[in-house]
């Protein structure tokens, strides 16, 4: 088998409501989806993960310019051959960032390709499920309107995600330690004890700042503190690590094995959250999946894309072994996006769903989704 042709699709909408996390305002969500096609018919799908402020041209065009010539005519099944070569071509100007997530988005599309080639889902190529159904939290509480209709806001959104089902829910704080303290004290009042709570400050705090928040949120029973600071203060994680007795998580920017090495060297870090689809595609993130497994850390994927990104997290959450194995174990869990986005669900026939807080890991071969054509024109921009 060989490949023949890669196309890029870059898609983008802009949002009716736009939102806010701790870096910004989101006004447009945006994509780049990667198509492999072979010689035997058989076509691969991948995603590069684009961030709340990335620009999707980035990862297209370091597919296009950069790694197309490296993997045209070559055999898709030599996947991790590919991933050495890819990596190890774009060391000069790579290694992290975007093109990390373009060398990601054909590592997905690979797996895709050799799943559907033995006619089997990428999961069990990989070497089969621990788990699959799998447990889903709700990413969302972006800031939208007036800092003042907040709190009420959090909580009205804190009963819809309960009233769908979701067992646990992710907030978005770094809005000043003052108003994170309140507002997820509300929250928690609000719920209950009996649903898991984490929060997520996308890296909007010093050390300082993180470490007087992280105290004062210990009594509300927060499952972990993602992101407190900037994702490459390993020094700064490990020190609020040993102040705090919150789980860390972060990890949706780092990048390949030997990023995250350093972090389990420092023992700085809890959780850590690479997105298939940005981290370095299957290929890489089983590699990273190993090393968190001898170095017992737990290991939750990042997610934040469109169906492709979904069930590129869903194969690879079958496949990490929890932390540690036990009758009763600590399941990674899903990280299922509630935010508004103009085609994550329409971009796939089927839409991921979540039933009383699980979502299946697709049973089909390769990523078993299917692209709806139709949505790929409508929201292309190149
Ligand atoms: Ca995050």
């Amino acid at each position: 088998m060989k490949i023949v042709e890669i196309r890029t699709h870059i898609l983008a909408a802009p949002l009716a409501v736009p939102f806010a996390f701790s870096q910004g305002w989101v006004r447009t969500r945006a994509a780049m989806i990667t198509e492999v096609v072979t010689d035997e018919g058989i076509v691969g799908w991948g995603e590069a993960l684009c961030q709340g402020l990335q620009p999707p041209e980035i990862a297209a065009a370091t597919v296009e310019y950069a790694l197309k010539p490296l993997v045209i005519g070559k055999d898709p099944l030599d996947v991790e051959v590919l991933w050495d070569i890819m990596y190890n071509q774009t060391k000069d100007y790579g290694q992290k960032g975007a093109v990390i997530g373009a060398i990601s988005s054909i590592d997905v599309a690979l797996w895709d390709i050799i799943g559907k080639y033995h006619n089997l889902p990428v999961y069990k190529v990989m070497g089969g499920a621990h788990r699959t159904n799998v447990k889903a939290y709700a990413t969302g509480f972006y800031r939208r309107g007036e800092e003042s209709e907040l709190r009420s806001a959090w909580i009205e959104e804190a009963k819809a995600h309960i009233d769908a089902g979701f067992m646990g829910m992710k907030l978005k704080i770094g809005l000043g330690v003052k108003e994170d303290i309140k507002n997820v004290g509300a929250v928690r009042e609000a719920i209950g004890p009996d649903y898991q709570i984490m929060v997520d400050a996308n890296h909007g705090y010093n050390l300082c700042d993180a470490k007087k928040l992280g105290l004062a949120l210990e009594s509300y029973d927060i499952s972990w503190f993602e992101e407190p600071i900037a994702p490459e203060d390993i020094g700064g994680y490990r020190e609020l690590r040993q102040a705090i007795s919150i789980p860390l998580a972060c990890g949706e920017n780092e990048f390949t094995r030997i990023g995250f090495k350093d972090w389990f060297v420092a023992r700085a870090v809890d959780i850590i959250q690479p997105n298939t689809c940005q981290s370095g595609g299957f290929t890489e993130c089983r590699r990273i999946s190993a090393m968190a497994s001898a170095w017992g850390v737990s290991y939750n994927p990042h997610c934040w894309g469109t169906g492709i990104g979904l069930a590129a997290a869903l194969h690879m959450l079958a496949i990490i072994p929890p932390n540690p194995i036990s009758i009763y174990p600590n399941e990674p869990m899903l990280e299922f996006d509630r935010s508004a986005h103009p085609f994550r669900n329409e971009l796939i026939t089927k839409p991921f769903k979540a039933k009383d807080g699980y979502v299946a890991v697709p049973e089909g071969p390769g990523l078993g989704i299917e692209i709806n054509r139709e949505v790929l024109q409508k929201y292309r921009i190149n």
